[in-house]
């Protein structure tokens, strides 16, 4: 058997487990293969491959499988106790390569196993037998004999013993945790796998756990008291509607199917989160990201399944102590997966709606608040998340309840959108004006006057924030239909400030000036107006507003974005009421 064969054969039988979420799901499971290598003098050595800690059996790859060489693990078998430190140790120095990831912490439960192929699965099904009243009855009573049960062990040196004591035995379960099935060929040990997993199922009665996301309006309560500390997106699964609606349901809620769930969706459900089952609606996760959120759904729907499962097959269940929930919780070697996680980016778990988001300005905010890690819900005419005129309250409606009911809630608003209206009072048109007050001002009213009650709701603050203009301090002569709007808007920004600190709601304006590249503001029109207005070529226009700057520099839409991101992030968190002017030093600008 030569290595790269039988790699790649271990891969394709992790992968063909990890698909399978009545076997695995995300990150829990790992699988082995004993092989022979050739070290680096080039002699035969036999190695354990085994899956690293914290990869994932459904997307795995050659480079997440380290090796040991087998022969340096085997004379552990000889020791009576080590330490979990101890055994960490030990094994980083019987890598075969020494910068491989960090090898499964059941390490040694596979290498003790004699068997070529080793797997082990929290199955659902498995799990429902296992948290039985009396797990050795119910695996007796499904699944034969032959299939031997050990008590609860935390993973380690003692569990690793104690199983390879079975090695006679055809597979063994681990009582409130999963199933090590083994073989001399990779089929051999899927085949078994596959086979007690179904007899489990047809003996509990489990059928394929499915999540049907539903939306998540009506729960910015929640989402307000789960986003205290940090701020947190939900994800809501209608398909769990009946379980949340069991006269059981606080008894499902209090355990875990596997203690590996215990780590990634809390110990139990309804506590401080993430998941909480909710009479009506069905299974509700938060997460830093809707991604994380729906992962936390999907592990909530199957530990509830299989709980459920087991308290209908069996009339109770059985599970951990609170010593050992407890010491599973803070066990390093379990929290260490956690640690490989990239820092969260400064908006992770922030909701943001942001207006005028399909060009110019508005896009630039809305790019740089998502890459900043905030979930951006765009509205513009056209190309953007909501569609419509945002002066016509029924598309503002609509962009409130789309927001709240895709993410939970709502931690900002970016008003933006906006039009230049020019003309002198002499010669514009009535209808233009009313139309540049609309856009202008009163559709950024009608979302501010919206927002309200869910920012109200939520209890956690909020940051308004309104994209104004130099023009509303400095005004053009034949630009007043645009520059009054502007001064207006800023006004509605103080006032929200007023009204809103109550309620730990900042409002801020910006002011920018003479951003021309990507902004859709400064049409032809405009442009010949503005020259025309301050006694210049179209074509010097630009460098005239730059000249006219204290800093001589071009102002970009970069540059807004770094002032919006600031307000609406917790970095501003003691500003409101205030205008951070965007516009290179204009003297006649400052604000006042
Ligand atoms: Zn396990």
């Amino acid at each position: 058997m030569s290595r790269p064969d039988e790699l790649d054969r271990l891969v394709e039988r992790s992968r063909r487990i990890g698909a399978d979420p009545a076997l695995v799901l995300h990150g829990g499971g790992n699988t082995s293969t004993k092989l022979v290598e050739l070290d680096h003098t080039g002699r035969e050595r036999r190695v354990l491959r085994i899956k690293g800690s914290g990869s994932d059996l459904a997307t795995c790859t050659r480079r997440d499988f380290p090796g040991l060489w087998l022969d340096d693990l085997l004379p552990l078998r000889d020791r009576d106790a080590m330490s979990d430190e101890e055994m960490v140790a030990y094994l980083a120095r019987c890598l075969v390569e020494p910068d491989a990831p960090r090898p499964s912490i059941e390490t040694l439960l596979h290498a003790f196993l004699p068997a070529a192929h080793v797997d082990h699965v929290h199955a659902d099904a498995i799990c429902a037998l296992a948290n039985a009243p009396d797990p050795a009855a119910a695996v007796a009573d499904a699944l034969g004999g032959e299939v031997a049960v050990v008590p609860y062990l935390r993973p380690g040196f003692a569990l690793s013993k104690l199983v390879a004591e079975h090695a006679g035995a055809r597979a063994v379960v681990l009582a409130h945790h999963g199933l090590v099935t083994w073989g001399e060929s990779h089929e051999e040990s899927y085949e078994l796998t596959r086979e007690l997993v179904d007899r489990a199922a047809a003996y509990v009665g489990l059928r394929p756990v499915r999540v049907e996301l539903g939306g998540a309006a009506g729960l910015v309560g929640l989402r307000g008291r789960v986003s205290r500390s940090r701020r947190q997106v939900l994800a809501v699964d209608v398909a769990q509607r009946a379980l949340a609606g069991r006269d059981d349901a606080v008894e499902i809620a209090s355990m875990r199917s596997t203690p590996d769930h215990m780590l990634r969706i809390g110990a139990e459900t309804n506590g401080d989160g993430p998941v909480f089952l909710v009479e009506g609606v069905g299974c509700v996760a938060a997460g830093p990201d809707p991604r994380t959120a729906r992962t936390r759904l999907e592990l909530a729907a199957h530990s509830h399944a299989a709980v459920a499962a087991t308290r209908d097959r069996f009339g109770g269940a059985s599970w951990l102590s609170g010593q050992e929930v407890r010491d599973f919780l803070e066990w390093p070697l379990e929290r260490y997966k956690l640690t490989l996680l990239p820092p969260p980016p400064e908006l992770q778990g922030y909701v943001a709606i942001v207006t005028g988001a399909a060009s110019g300005i508005g896009r630039e905010l809305a790019a740089d608040l998502a890459a900043r890690g905030a979930n951006v819900v765009g509205a513009d005419l056209a190309g953007a998340d909501v569609e419509g005129d945002l002066s016509d309250e029924r598309v503002v409606d609509e962009l409130v309840h789309a927001t709240v009911d895709r993410y939970g809630g709502l931690d900002a608003v970016v008003f933006c959108a906006g039009t230049a209206a020019t003309g002198t009072l002499a010669e514009v048109g009535d209808a233009q004006w009313r139309r540049s007050l609309e856009v202008n001002l009163t559709s950024h009213f009608l979302l501010t006057k919206r927002v309200w009650p869910v920012l109200a709701e939520q209890r956690i603050g909020g940051s308004l924030v309104y994209v104004a203009s130099k023009n509303a301090f400095a005004p053009g002569a034949g630009f007043g239909p645009y520059s009054v709007a502007k001064a207006g808007l800023v006004q509605l920004a103080r006032v929200a400030a007023l009204e809103g600190g109550p309620i730990g709601v900042r409002a801020n304006a910006v002011n920018p000036d003479a951003v021309f590249r990507g902004s859709k503001l400064w049409s032809d029109e405009v442009r010949r107006e503005r020259a025309a207005a301050h006694g210049v070529p179209v074509e010097e226009l630009e460098a005239f507003y730059v000249d006219r700057s204290l800093l001589r520099r071009e102002v970009t839409a970069g540059d807004v974005a770094e002032a919006v991101a600031f307000l609406v992030s917790d970095r501003s968190r003691a500003t409101t009421g205030c205008v951070v002017t965007v516009d290179g030093g204009v003297p006649g600008a400052f604000p006042r």
